[in-house]
Order: structure tokens, then sequence, then C-alpha cells
């Protein structure tokens, strides 16, 4: 971790759901985590399915 960068300018991470690569959009927000709306929705109706609370 270079704590030199901001921390989304590292964050390699991929959707959550699909597993896409995701492009972090800089500047203020919070980091990207789905590919799509549509995909975090999927995800978290999953996780709430497994007992998580989401
Ligand atoms: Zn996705």
């Amino acid at each position: 971790m270079d704590y030199t960068k901001s921390y989304k300018s590292q964050c390699d991470a991929a959707c959550l759901h699909c597993g896409a690569a995701l492009a972090q959009k800089q500047g203020a927000g919070r980091v990207k985590r789905f590919c799509t709306p549509d995909h975090g929705r999927l995800w978290r109706q999953r996780a709430r399915a497994l007992g998580f609370d989401v």
C-alpha cells in the first residue's frame, strides 16, 4: 500500500457479483464494488438469503 497515492487509484477490485474488472472513478465518492447497480442489488439479495445483514 502506497500512502502517497489515493486509495482508489490502487484499488483493483472486481465486481463482487460477477468478477468483472472495475474502473474506479477518481475523486470524491465511494469505491466502486459492482459493475452495475443491478449487480449490487443481486449480490445483496444473495447475501441476505445467506443470512448476512446488508
Ligand atoms: Zn457485475
